[in-house]
């Protein structure tokens, strides 16, 4: 097990990642020789997690139910502290704790627990099963730490939600443009006349064209918070899989116009990795090269579609590939925090325990998981309290929020909430941020 992640772990319990070392490292050992406890304010001991000979087997999974510390679960070590010679000694295993949930240890020991698509499922998941799924845990451990720490020690943390991406996957920039459309538009009696209209006229007679409210919705918002950013993750083609229809050219007509529509107001335009690079990983990077090419500048971002990013080892060729951040973490099945965290993270490989370049931003919240049948089946109320409850919690430890709504989800449907959540959500988010 290298130190270095475990060095990072340390840091990042503290909020302290972007400071040199030599700031943070006497605010928190981990260690239990005692000879070494008075070179630190706080020490975490170690519960053996680590061990060579039970890292990486099955008796090293947690235990349910979790002890607590203080109403805060943890997953190894013991609920005690104590003070020796004005050092607090914390015998829960916070390092060991947050190590599991950011390095998506358990997703490695249980490979045979994947749903239909090869995705782990958010409800086998420890965070799910012990109930703490919707809190970012590992920022609450850091806000614990802070009270065993001198007033002083490290930069405040913000009042609020620190910061916003609204986020948009274009699987279907169209619903009736191609000749497909043009079929199904016929198939759902809307008449010759108007079938041509949709696909030969203005693309915004289409009712998946939702751009233009999109933008205003996050617009009115971004004018409102300095915090907050808008993103779109575009499909460069190369996925041949049934889930990957429809398929769209990036150098048609309508699709350079909408890459124009986002590059022109400034937002940040990523790779939606295909599903079929989600099964083969090593095809990321001819992705990537295809929609760099589309759109005329370099793209760094990424998310898969489906979230397939499958086991945690795959995401080695996003760093491959030149991609710096990827926002694939979040349960397609479940909202809440995947990794423990609001805060993006640097990717841990829990085979190696080595730690990557690459940056995760969690995904927070994804449309269709809370209205789908195969997943949270909410209705508009329960799905409403739930995403207040997720920004509520996000609020408290001063972290990040990162939204999920495809323009589709915002094309008008009688049986659909989502778009009407969407606006109300974001009306509701000014009084969260920091
Ligand atoms: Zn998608």
């Amino acid at each position: 097990m290298t130190e270095e992640a475990i060095r990072y772990v340390r840091s990042f319990l503290l909020g302290a990642v972007q400071l040199p070392y030599n700031q943070w490292e006497s605010l928190l050992g981990y260690t239990d020789d005692p000879k070494q406890f008075s070179h630190y304010k706080s020490v975490i001991c170690p519960s053996g997690f680590f061990d060579k000979g039970n890292y990486g087997r099955i008796p090293s999974m947690p235990l349910l139910p979790l002890k607590k510390l203080e109403g805060l679960p943890f997953l190894f070590g013991e609920p005690e502290v104590e003070e020796i010679g004005g050092t607090k000694i914390i015998h829960a295993d916070l390092v060991a704790s947050a190590y599991f949930l950011l390095s998506r240890y358990e997703e490695m020991l249980r490979r045979e627990v994947r749903d239909p698509h090869g995705r782990f499922p958010g409800k086998q998941s420890l965070p799910y099963r012990a109930g703490f799924l919707r809190h970012p845990l590992v920022d609450e451990y850091g806000l614990l730490l802070r009270r065993y720490l001198p007033e002083g020690s490290l930069p405040p943390l913000p009042r609020g939600i620190r910061f916003v991406d609204l986020s948009h996957d274009i699987d279907a920039p169209f619903l009736y443009r191609s000749w497909k459309g043009l079929a199904r538009s016929l198939r759902d009696r809307r008449g010759i006349r108007r079938s041509l209209q949709n696909k030969f006229g203005r693309p915004e007679n289409d009712p998946y064209y939702t751009f233009p409210q999109m933008l205003e919705t996050d617009r009115k918002l971004t004018a409102l918070a300095g915090n907050c950013v808008i993103s779109a993750y575009f499909k460069a083609g190369g996925g041949n899989k049934p889930f990957d229809k429809p398929r769209y050219d990036l150098d048609s007509k309508d699709l350079q116009n909408l890459l124009g529509l986002f590059k022109g107001q400034g937002l940040s335009i990523g790779l939606h990795v295909s599903y079929e690079a989600g099964l083969h990983p090593r095809r990321i990077r001819k992705e990537k090269l295809r929609l760099e090419e589309a759109c005329g500048g370099s793209v760094s971002t990424s998310r898969h579609h489906f979230l397939c990013a499958r086991e945690p080892e795959d995401m080695e060729a996003l760093e491959k590939a030149g991609i710096l951040v990827d926002s694939s973490m979040g349960y397609a099945d479940q909202i809440g925090f995947r990794l423990g965290t609001s805060r993006t993270v640097r990717r841990i490989d829990p085979a190696t325990g080595k730690l990557g370049s690459l940056l995760l931003e969690p995904l927070t919240i994804m449309d269709c998981t809370l209205q789908d049948e195969k997943y949270m089946q909410l209705d508009y109320g329960e799905a409403k309290k739930y995403c207040l409850e997720v920004f509520e919690n996000i609020r408290r430890v001063g972290g990040d929020l990162c939204l999920l709504w495809h323009n589709n989800s915002l094309a008008e449907s009688k049986d659909a909430y989502l778009g009407r959540l969407y606006a109300d959500l974001l009306d509701a988010l000014p009084a969260y941020l920091a």
